[in-house]
């Protein structure tokens, strides 16, 4: 029996694509949301939740992007109300501000 004498396995890393701007990273350099069984979406801060997922960069343009375009409603195959996208873009808000420290609403 033959073992194959590979070197040190490569670890990749798994790459995702942003919705909004169609680019390609790291996994974890992105913000995943899932559909949710009574139509809409929410964040998914643990990247663990079951259900259809798409990413967006952690920055707010990618953010508001996705989810006002409507690409991110198209990927995920649900609807996206009012309230919902107002409460994600929120979320984007807050989430970002920190790192884009400087930048005042
Ligand atoms: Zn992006």
């Amino acid at each position: 029996m033959s073992i194959n004498p590979s070197p040190v396995s490569i670890r990749r890393i798994p790459q995702r694509t942003c919705v909004a701007c169609r680019k390609v990273k790291a996994k974890r350099e992105l913000i995943r949301l899932v559909r949710v069984a009574d139509g809409g979406m929410e964040v998914d801060t643990s990247g663990k939740k079951a259900g259809r997922g798409a990413y967006l960069c952690r920055v707010q343009e990618c953010w508001e992007a996705g989810l006002k375009g409507g690409r991110l409603a198209h990927s995920l195959r649900t609807t996206l109300t009012e309230d919902n996208q107002e409460q994600l873009i929120r979320h984007g808000k807050e989430t970002f501000k920190e790192s884009v420290s400087g930048k005042v609403r």
